[in-house]
């Protein structure tokens, strides 16, 4: 391994290794780059010397923040190039409880659930030694993406606050997309295959027809309860307008429904061992897990149930204001932001529909109407 040298003349940057340093480098190794530790500048830049960190852990923005002060001739930029210093995850934080407790008012309940999030977030942050919220990328920003993705599938929290964050390039969210149909086919086989502890297998695949044609998030399915149907609707939730919402099921998923023998309670998919909706939805995470891999579906997640019904709805040309209620989205805004490049198919039928409206003034003759 090559000895670092230090040139003083010149400012050279290096990663000040952690504790949680990835590649278990001690904090004087400065020739190791392959983490994502915090990038520290150390040199001689115009008359000054520096020996600081950089505020980040990407390598190609140090090197331009060090050729931009190397061709300025000084460490400290140009008046008109001031910045804001950047912001750190605990000021972040103290911005995001303030706006949700004192401007959008939020509800006892939802703010201890934020409160619980942050802190997961503060607490992974810390693990990894990031204190700007700016150094939260790749990796790290998936991670706590899916943090979030997970709380507001869980019903933890209203709106998934990680969706605003732009993710990193070249990851496509494929957990967003719907089940192929061949894709639904062949997870309805492996159902029937997988062997499963404590469960038979027409309870797994009677919990995925539901997910999939009720678009019940995971945690609300797995404590569903019998008697929330009716007939063969299922009540889903009561509109604020004090309207039951209903959502009608199958026959072939309502026979493997009436059939399942209920272990606790009114409890349809889960027994007394766990009456937690979380330890409930993990252990059937875990199950839908083996027939996602039994049924080679590459980003298999439970969601994506959820979003299959959801665009085959929209794709049959089911209004968009529907599918909101039956999804229980607060808003119709969040409905769209979801599936708004599911809704060609019901363009097509507005455009029909806008077009049968349209009165015959008159005919075209010439290039001149003549109104009748
Ligand atoms: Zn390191």
């Amino acid at each position: 391994m090559p000895r670092f040298r230090y040139n003083g003349d010149v400012l050279s940057i290096f990663r000040l290794h952690g504790p949680r340093c990835s590649g278990k480098k001690s904090k004087h190794d400065r020739t190791y780059r392959r983490c994502s530790c915090p990038i520290h500048v150390e040199g001689k830049c115009g008359d000054r010397f520096l020996r600081q960190s950089l505020h980040t852990s990407n390598w190609q923005k140090a090197q331009r923040q060090v050729a931009a002060a190397e061709s300025r001739g000084s460490w400290d930029p140009l008046p008109e190039e001031v910045q804001v210093p950047p912001l750190t995850i605990a000021e972040a934080k103290e911005r995001f409880l303030k706006d949700a407790e004192s401007g959008r008012r939020l509800g006892d309940s939802t703010l201890r659930k934020y409160r619980l999030m942050l802190l997961h977030l503060e607490q992974f942050a810390a693990k990894k030694g990031f204190l700007y919220l700016k150094q939260l990328d790749g990796e790290s920003l998936e991670r706590v993406k899916a943090l979030f993705r997970f709380a507001s599938e869980n019903d933890w929290i209203d709106a998934n606050p990680a969706r605003l964050v732009r993710g990193p390039a070249n990851i496509r969210d494929t957990q967003k997309l719907p089940f192929e149909p061949v894709e639904m086919d062949r997870i309805v086989e492996a159902c029937r295959q997988v062997r499963l502890q404590g469960c038979t297998n027409d309870n797994l695949l009677a919990f995925v027809l539901v997910l999939r044609y009720s678009g019940l998030r995971i945690g609300d399915a797995s404590m569903l309860t019998i008697d929330r149907f009716k007939d063969d609707d299922l009540f889903l939730y009561t509109q604020k307008s004090g309207t039951h919402v209903y959502v009608p099921l199958p026959p072939f998923v309502m026979n493997l429904v009436r059939a399942i023998k209920l272990r606790h309670g009114q409890y349809l998919f889960t027994g007394p061992e766990s009456v937690r909706m979380e330890t409930a939805s993990d252990l059937w995470r875990r199950k839908l897990a083996q027939a996602f891999t039994l049924a080679k579906v590459q980003s298999g997640h439970p969601h994506r149930f959820r979003h299959t019904f959801a665009v085959e709805l929209l794709k049959k040309g089911v209004p968009m204001e529907e599918v909101s209620i039956l999804l229980g989205h607060s808003s119709l805004r969040i409905t769209e932001k979801h599936y708004a490049s599911w809704v060609q198919a019901r363009q097509e039928i507005l455009k029909a529909h806008v077009a049968k409206t349209w009165e015959t003034f008159g005919v075209i003759e010439g290039g001149k109407a003549k109104v009748r």
